[in-house]
């Protein structure tokens, strides 16, 4: 399988073949212009990561490797690839941004978050029930006084 291609011209492109493909798919896409390698028709990188947004390929194959993206990406119906890449790229964002604990730290950061408003929340409901009955406690106050 050493076969050499014949003509050494990059700038020529393949003939154009007319498939009707529903999403726009532009050629070559981020990852193979980055990686440096042909963007092949079936290419399962080019409809996530499109020659504009060079940027979302870098960071996902700095944390993940171009190849373990194919892999996740072929093991899994077309259907949840768009859903696979975006958490592919907020998991890999969290990791540069925070080498240690990545995406967990941002987890870690959330749940300290939710456990505080918690306690605010049992806080300020104690208050209500304790104003509630200072309330009530007029009210029979105020009834006794006048009867
Ligand atoms: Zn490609």
């Amino acid at each position: 399988m050493s076969q050499s291609p014949p003509s050494s011209s990059p700038s020529s492109p393949p003939t154009p073949t007319p498939t009707p493909s529903p999403p726009v798919v532009i050629r070559p896409c981020a990852a193979c212009k980055i990686l440096r390698r042909r963007c092949a028709e079936k290419c399962v990188l080019a409809p996530y990561f499109p020659p504009s947004e060079p940027v979302k390929f870098t960071i996902a194959h700095r944390v993940f490797g171009a190849n373990n993206i194919i892999k996740f990406l072929q093991e899994l119906p077309e259907s949840q690839r768009a859903d696979a890449v975006s958490s592919m790229l907020y998991e890999a964002s969290a990791r540069i941004r925070d080498p240690v604990y990545g995406c967990a730290g941002a987890i870690c950061h959330l749940q300290k978050q939710v456990n505080e408003l918690q306690a605010q929340l049992a806080k300020a409901q104690a208050e209500l029930v304790d104003m509630q009955r200072q309330q009530a406690n007029h009210v029979v106050l105020i009834s006794s006084t006048i009867t």
